[in-house]
């Protein structure tokens, strides 16, 4: 048993060692829920199983909040929200990516942009898992220029008519409610085309329907759909009042990429810490594989690569909690961890040979997962965009 009031044998430089008490309980929390469903997530994870009993769970342990506050809402602080992402991904990076569906786009764009009546219905439901929640803002063909989607919802007598289609949702089927961000009809010349607005739209609504993307070969255990809007009628009333333009999608985007960053991490302490027990277990030559020099090279470079993390990661959320976390800071935080991430993952699969593919040595998996946690909340491309844009004061999107 691990017991998170000891520093990590992956905490080379004790960056969690001083944590708030109420922290490191969230996070001891997070850490007893993996040991409970450690034995069954690569049986999951082959069998693409969507884990709704272990989503309800964490909605019960307070443990699918990112950090958002509201009225009735189990708050995590920024550390602890992070901390639990992180220990959440270190067993299962679907659910970790769950985490950032459910607890941090969804609950997250309510918490901000909902009306009263919006809040009151929705935050706690959300935040407990007694109903799922999907952010639908990417389309089939607008990804990372999501800013330029072509889903509308036009005015009528009765409230809101929405078309469009949605790509790669996660939670869209067998929810409850969808937020759809879509295009309206605007006088203003700064909305070419429109003004973007987000909608809460009932899954049962006529109209609205989801298909499971099928041969999604990462992040096996959460479902990504693909959504089609086809005269989708909701009231006057389902519209986020706090969305007037893409600012504020961008606003919960944001606020939502650290997490991943934290994700990432999750991912890479997994793959050191398989690959480092691997390297004393194994003997080659006659002698463990850790006490060959080079292997010892490469647990020395998967520990720094782990320990920057951590320093982002923990410096960003400190940030966060005193509101000076600037949007361009996640980015750096999202580009530094999934990156380093996927060089751990591949270094500890090839420590392990061709035990290396195999999932129950719990890294193949880590690995694949990493290359769509890599790509969502923007890519590792659009990242370096946008700091490259605060640094040279030229945007390079166009
Ligand atoms: P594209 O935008 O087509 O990019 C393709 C490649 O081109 C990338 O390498 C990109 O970096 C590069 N590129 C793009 N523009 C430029 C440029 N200007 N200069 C240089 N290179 C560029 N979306 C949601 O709305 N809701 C969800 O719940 C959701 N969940 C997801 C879950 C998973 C598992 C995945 C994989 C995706 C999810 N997404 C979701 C979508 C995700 O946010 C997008 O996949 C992501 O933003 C990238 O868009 P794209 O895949 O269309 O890639």
């Amino acid at each position: 048993d691990y017991d998170v009031s000891e520093p990590l044998d992956t905490d080379f430089y004790r960056v969690f060692a001083d944590i708030p008490e109420a922290d490191r309980a969230a996070w001891r929390t997070a850490r007893q829920f993996v040991e409970e469903i450690w034995p069954t997530v690569n049986e999951a994870w082959e069998n693409a199983e969507y884990p709704l009993e272990r989503v309800r769970r964490m909605g019960e342990l307070g443990l699918l909040n990112d950090g958002v506050a509201g009225e009735g809402l189990r708050t995590l602080s920024p550390l602890a929200a992070g901390l639990v992402t992180m220990e959440v991904s270190r067993g299962d990076g679907s659910l970790g990516t769950i985490i950032a569906i459910q607890g941090g786009l969804a609950l997250r764009t309510i918490a901000l942009h909902g009306s009263a009546e919006q809040k009151a219905r929705w935050l706690v439901p959300v935040e407990r898992a007694e109903v799922l929640a999907a952010f639908a803002l990417t389309e089939p063909l607008h990804g990372s220029d999501s800013v330029a989607l072509e889903t509308t919802a036009v005015p009528d007598a009765d409230g809101w008519v929405i078309n469009g289609t949605k790509k790669w949702i996660g939670h869209a089927l067998g929810g409850a409610v969808t937020i759809v961000w879509a295009r309206v009809p605007s006088d203003d010349p700064e909305h070419r085309g429109g003004a973007v607005r987000g909608f809460l739209v009932p899954q049962d609504t006529p109209g609205y329907s989801a298909e499971v993307l099928t041969g999604k070969m990462a992040l096996r255990s959460v479902h990504q759909t693909r959504v089609t809007l086809e005269n989708v009628r909701v009231p006057a009333d389902a519209v986020l009042p706090g969305t007037q333009s893409f600012a504020d999608t961008a606003r919960v985007l944001y606020a939502t990429r650290l997490g991943v960053a934290w994700s990432a991490l999750g991912h890479a302490v997994a793959c050191y810490e398989a690959a480092l027990n691997y390297s004393q277990q194994r003997v080659q030559f006659g002698r463990p594989l850790a006490q060959s020099q080079l292997v010892q090279e490469r647990l020395a470079q998967m520990l720094s690569d782990v320990t920057s993390m951590q320093l982002h990661c923990r410096h960003l959320a400190e940030l966060d909690s005193r509101g000076e976390l600037d949007p361009v800071m996640a980015s750096m935080a999202k580009y530094t961890c999934t990156r380093k991430a996927r060089v751990v993952a591949s270094i500890a699969r090839d420590m392990l040979g061709a035990n290396g593919v195999l999932l129950e040595n719990h890294v193949i998996r880590h690995l694949i997962d990493m290359e769509a946690v890599h790509t969502y909340e923007g890519t590792e491309s659009i990242q370096a965009l946008l700091i490259g844009r605060r640094v040279t004061g030229e945007s390079a999107f166009r």
